[in-house]
């Protein structure tokens, strides 16, 4: 059984690893990010409340995305699962760990300058949940998803954002990294490697 954490800063291929992950190893993807937004496009309460924190990078109500976020991973512990974006902070790492047994946690680590450069030229299908990049990984046909949908630029990838992001990550995620890093769990992987290469790598770590 394979129980994931992908742990890295935005735009670190987190949900593009989790992508090759899911398809390869037949387990769910759960991204907090998508989850947070498809709340936001419903427009549930929940959802608006979030909205202005993502538009800013902040992380927000911490409690209550943990109960939301958890509600989606328990059923999934006996099968396997690929978490993305969660636990971002050690509340939550202490959250994740009470709920369901973690197999293996990967820290994909990328320099602040390639993030900036990933983030700005990302585009996004809402529909199939592609990730594009405009420059490293384009589409076959511009501004348009390989599945036919239109991309967009998610409102979070500017590079002010980005920046708010990053803080964030070294403020509230270092210190996870830290926690798992002292289990035999935790694995560091070079990001900026191709994404063939970091699939390869990560997959060394995981039973087949
Ligand atoms: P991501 O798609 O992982 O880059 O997340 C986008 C935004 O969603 C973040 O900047 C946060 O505002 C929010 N978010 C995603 N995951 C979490 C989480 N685990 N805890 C709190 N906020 C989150």
């Amino acid at each position: 059984m394979n129980n994931i954490v992908l742990i890295g800063p935005p735009g670190s291929g987190k949900g593009t690893q989790a992508a090759l992950l899911q398809q390869h190893y037949n387990i769910e993807h759960i991204s907090s990010g998508d989850v947070l937004r498809k709340e936001v496009a419903a427009g549930t309460d929940f959802g608006k409340e979030i909205k202005q924190h993502m538009d800013k990078g902040e992380i927000g109500p911490v409690e209550l995305i943990t109960n939301v976020i958890l509600e989606y991973i328990k059923p999934l512990a006996e099968k396997g699962f690929i978490l993305d974006g969660f636990p971002r902070t050690m509340y939550q790492a202490r959250m994740l760990q009470d709920a369901v047994p973690v197999t293996a946690a990967f820290y994909i680590a990328v320099s602040e300058d390639e993030i900036i450069k990933r983030i700005t030229g990302r585009r996004s299908c809402k529909k199939c949940g592609a990730i594009y990049h405009i420059t490293f990984n384009p589409p076959k046909e511009v501004d348009i998803c390989d599945c036919g949908d239109n991309l967009i630029v998610r409102s979070d990838d500017t590079v002010e954002t980005a920046k708010t992001r990053i803080k964030v990550f070294q403020n509230e995620t270092v210190p996870v990294l830290d926690y798992f890093r002292k289990t035999n769990i935790f694995h560091t992987i070079d990001g900026e490697q191709n994404k063939q290469n970091i699939f390869e790598a990560i997959k060394k770590h995981l039973v087949l």
